[in-house]
């Protein structure tokens, strides 16, 4: 019988985890099976538990319960993932109900592979704006950290938690986007769901620096915010690279082989 994996969410209709695993598969000749659940809101735990005692052998978790992975996780949480507060990957070692839980958070180095790999963009002595201070947020802050910016803002539409995030982690400072006054950036990232509804977050177009980064973690769409970057002058890119590398560390992680993410994120990008 295949091993077990999935993506838990709610919404989890839409996600693209369950085709870009299977091509992970096929590339590396694994036999697996990976699906959705859609955990009720107040059942994410019990959700698991059920999957977990069925045999599964681990899950990617996605809104809203990235912090309730992270408290799910008795056994062990990697650095990583106890830095950033959150967990987007479980591993089940052993399968069945008496299995060890351990947890761990990949999007961090997903961003920093599609940025720094993918699109040839240094981070190290860039000033960076980090827009958001949910869980993706959280889970990328301590790797764009470590990346060794001149400087890194943070910009919430509630300021108090952008502040509360920057405190913890000592980036260079916190609040709302009304904050920012005239500062600018070479390298913008949104990690808000803005996009999601059709919105971009409340940006002075003033802010993207010559030859600036405009990356917006949404994927598979055009957002407002990439085309508030395209008419600042700046280079626009969608999530979906850090998608499919976030996805790639999942599976080494659970498999111990490491994909090609180059055909899978170009199957991806085609129309
Ligand atoms: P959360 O719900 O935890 O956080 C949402 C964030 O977006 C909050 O900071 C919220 O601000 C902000 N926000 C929502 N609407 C607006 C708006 N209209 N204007 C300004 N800010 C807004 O979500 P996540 O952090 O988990 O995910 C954020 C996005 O990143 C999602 O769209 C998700 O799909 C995407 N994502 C993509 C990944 C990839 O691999 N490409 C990986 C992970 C996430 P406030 O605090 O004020 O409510």
């Amino acid at each position: 019988m295949p091993d077990c994996y999935v993506v838990i969410g709610n919404p989890v209709a839409h996600s693209k985890s369950p085709w870009i695993h299977a091509q992970f598969a096929r590339q590396l000749r694994q036999d697996i099976e990976y699906a959705r659940i859609e955990a009720p809101l107040d059942g994410f735990a019990r959700t698991v538990d059920a999957f977990r005692a069925a045999g599964g052998r681990g899950a990617n978790v996605t809104l809203p319960f990235k912090e309730q992975a992270f408290v799910y996780c008795r056994d062990a949480v990697s650095l990583r993932a106890r830095v950033a507060g959150v967990v987007n990957t479980l591993i089940f070692e052993g399968g069945g109900p008496a299995s060890e839980i351990r947890g761990d958070n990949t999007d961090g180095v997903g961003l920093l592979r599609d940025i720094t790999v993918n699109l040839g963009r240094a981070i190290m002595g860039q000033r960076v704006l980090l827009m958001g201070a949910g869980g993706a947020a959280q889970g990328v802050l301590g790797p764009l950290l470590g990346a060794g910016p001149q400087c890194l803002v943070i910009a919430n539409r509630s300021a108090a938690k952008a502040r509360s995030l920057a405190q913890r982690h000592g980036a260079a400072a916190g609040g709302g986007y009304d904050e920012l006054g005239g500062a600018q950036f070479d390298l913008l990232i949104n990690a808000t769901s803005a996009g999601l509804a059709d919105e971009a977050p409340p940006l002075p177009p003033s802010a993207f620096a010559p030859g600036a980064l405009g990356y917006d973690m949404v994927y598979g769409r055009d957002t407002p915010f990439l085309a508030m970057a395209r008419a600042a002058g700046a280079e626009a890119r969608d999530g979906g690279g850090m998608l499919v590398e976030q996805a790639a560390e999942s599976f080494f992680l659970w498999r111990g082989l490491r994909p090609d993410t180059a055909p899978v994120l170009a199957a991806l990008r085609q129309p």
